[in-house]
C-alpha cells in the first residue's frame, strides 16, 4: 500500500517493496490517466506532450529538471471542487501544497478561497490579488508580526491553534480597532492515516487544541469573552493522503458534539465548520481517489446527519484540499544521466535532480510512477530504482519502477503527480538550483516560477 511506511522506517531502502511491482505493466508506453495530468498524451512520434507542447521542446527551451504544470487541468480541478461544494460551502486551496502568483490568480478566477500558513505565503497571495477576505491564516506558531499583518490586511479568518494565540490575536485585533473572524482548530483524536510522519490529528501533536478533557470547550469559552474576536466556527484537519471517508465521519461527529455543547452552554450556534484537507490522489495506478462531487456529497451528508441528531442548524462547511487540486496537475521532467546495473541486485537510473526537488520519497517513503517520455520503446521492461544526484544514499525519487531496458543517457523521463509538496518543499541541498515551474496551456509554455541561478545562491552568501 502506498500509504504505509516500511516498519523499519523510511530510510530502510534496501529491499524491494514486496509484491507491489511484481509484474510490469502490460504496456510501458501507456500513460495511466489516473496519475498523469489531463492533457498529457503521446504525439505521432511517441513524444509525450502536455497542453499540446512536446516535452522535448520544454527540455530544450527551459532545461531539466523542471516541474511542468498543466494549467487547464489545474483550473478544471479547482472548478470541480468549487462546483461540487456549491454555494453553501467554501473551498480553501491549501497554499502550502504549491503556491505561486499564477496559481493564486487562477484560484481567484475560479472562485476558490486560499489557506496560507506564513506571512510570506500571505504576502504572495495578496500580491497576486487574492481578496483578503477569501484568505484563511493557519499555523501553530504565528508570530505577532504575522498576526498583525493578517489582521491588518483583513483576512477572512484566522484559525486559532493554542490558548496563547487566542489572547494574542484578540489583543492585536483590538489594538488595530478590529474584530477578527476566527475559528478554533481542535484535535479530535482521529488518525486517518497510517503514516505517522504525516498524520496530524491524533492528540500527541503540535497542532490544535484537544477536544479531550474539555480543553477545546475551554478555548471556546475564552474566545467568546474577547471583544477582539468573532468566533465563527470550529476547524479540524485529520491527516493526509486519505482515501477512506470514515475518518471524516468520526471527526464530524466529534466536532458537532462540541457545537452542541457550545449551544447548550452559551446559547450560541456557531455558523461554520471546517473539515480540513488531506484528500488522497493517485501516485501510482494502485491508488483510487474519490471525485470531488463524491467527497462533497459524503461530507455534506455526514454533517447534516450529525447536526439533525444534535438538533443544530447545519453549519456552512468548508474544506481545504491542497494535494487533491494541484498534485495530479504536474510532473517533473528529468534527463537520464548515469545508468548503473548492479549484478543480481538492481539497476540504478540517476537523474539530474533528486531529493532537492522531491523530498517526499525520502521523507515519507512515498511511492511514485515514472515513464520514458521523449520516445516510445519496444524493449523489455527493466526493474529500476530512479535516484537523484545528491550525496546521500536515501536520495531516491522512485523506489521501484519499470522502464524500458534500452533506456539510455539523454532520454527524458517524467515522474507524474508531483504538483503538491515537491516545489514547495524543495531545497538547495548540494547547492542545487531549484527547478522552474512551467505552466503549459493551449500549445504554449511559460515560466511561472523561474529556475534559480548560481547568482541567486551567491547573493545570499555574503562572504
Ligand atoms: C496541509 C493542510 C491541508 C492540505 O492538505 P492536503 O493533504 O494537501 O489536502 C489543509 N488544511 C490544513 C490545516 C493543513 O495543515
Amino acid at each position: 500500500m502506498s500509504r504505509s511506511a516500511h516498519p523499519a522506517g523510511p530510510r530502510h531502502a534496501d529491499v524491494l517493496s514486496e509484491g507491489h511491482y511484481a509484474a510490469p505493466p502490460a504496456d510501458l508506453n501507456s500513460l495511466d490517466p489516473k496519475v498523469w495530468a489531463q492533457t498529457v498524451t503521446r504525439d505521432a512520434d511517441g513524444v509525450v506532450t502536455v497542453g499540446g507542447v512536446p516535452v522535448t521542446r520544454l527540455a530544450e527551451e527551459f532545461g531539466t529538471p523542471a516541474y511542468v504544470l498543466d494549467e487547464a487541468d489545474f483550473r478544471a480541478r479547482a472548478r470541480a471542487w468549487r462546483t461540487a461544494f456549491g454555494q453553501d460551502a467554501d473551498v480553501f486551496y491549501a497554499g502550502k501544497a504549491f503556491l505561486s502568483r499564477a496559481v493564486v490568480r487562477w484560484l481567484a478566477e475560479e472562485g476558490l478561497n486560499l489557506d496560507v500558513c506564513s506571512g510570506t505565503e500571505l504576502a504572495t497571495a495578496l500580491s497576486a490579488g487574492m481578496p483578503a477576505d477569501r484568505i484563511a491564516f493557519h499555523g501553530n506558531n504565528k508570530s505577532a508580526a504575522e498576526i498583525e499583518r493578517a489582521v491588518g490586511a483583513g483576512v477572512g479568518r484566522i484559525v486559532l491553534d493554542s490558548f496563547q494565540e487566542i489572547v494574542r490575536v484578540a489583543h492585536i485585533a483590538q489594538s488595530l480597532g478590529k474584530r477578527q473572524r476566527v475559528q478554533i482548530r481542535v484535535t479530535v483524536g482521529v488518525e486517518a492515516h497510517t503514516h505517522e510522519f504525516i498524520a496530524t490529528a491524533h492528540e500527541d501533536q503540535k497542532f490544535g487544541i484537544p477536544l479531550a478533557g474539555g480543553q477545546a470547550a475551554e478555548a471556546v469559552r475564552r474566545a467568546l469573552k474577547l471583544d477582539g474576536l468573532e468566533l465563527i466556527g470550529i476547524h479540524s484537519h485529520i491527516g493526509s493522503q486519505i482515501f477512506d471517508m470514515s475518518g471524516f465521519e468520526v471527526a464530524a461527529h466529534r466536532v458537532v458534539g462540541l457545537l452542541r455543547e457550545i449551544r447548550d452552554e452559551h446559547g450560541v450556534e456557531l455558523p461554520e465548520i471546517d473539515l480540513g484537507g488531506g484528500l488522497g490522489i493517485a501516485y501510482t495506478s494502485d491508488d483510487d481517489p474519490r471525485e470531488p462531487h463524491e467527497i462533497a456529497k459524503a461530507l455534506s451528508e455526514i454533517v447534516t446527519r450529525e447536526c439533525e441528531a444534535a438538533r443544530l442548524r447545519t453549519p456552512r462547511i468548508s474544506v481545504e484540499p491542497g494535494r487533491a487540486i494541484v498534485g495530479p496537475t504536474a510532473f517533473t521532467l528529468y534527463e537520464v544521466g548515469t545508468i548503473k546495473p548492479l549484478e543480481g541486485l538492481r539497476t540504478y537510473v540517476s537523474v539530474d535532480g533528486g531529493m532537492s526537488d522531491n523530498i517526499r520519497t525520502a521523507l515519507y517513503d512515498a511511492e511514485y510512477s515514472v515513464a520514458l517520455v521523449s520516445r516510445t520503446s519496444d524493449a523489455e521492461p527493466l526493474l529500476v530504482r530512479v535516484v537523484g544526484k545528491h550525496c546521500e544514499s536515501g536520495d531516491i525519487v522512485v523506489k521501484d519502477a519499470f522502464l524500458p531496458a534500452d533506456l539510455a543517457p539523454g532520454d527524458l523521463i517524467a515522474v507524474p503527480a508531483t504538483g503538491a509538496y515537491c516545489r514547495s518543499m524543495a531545497s538547495n541541498y548540494n547547492h542545487a538550483l531549484r527547478p522552474p515551474v512551467l505552466a503549459v496551456r493551449d500549445g504554449a509554455a511559460r515560466v511561472v516560477v523561474r529556475r534559480e541561478t548560481e547568482d541567486d545562491l551567491l547573493r545570499l552568501d555574503v562572504g
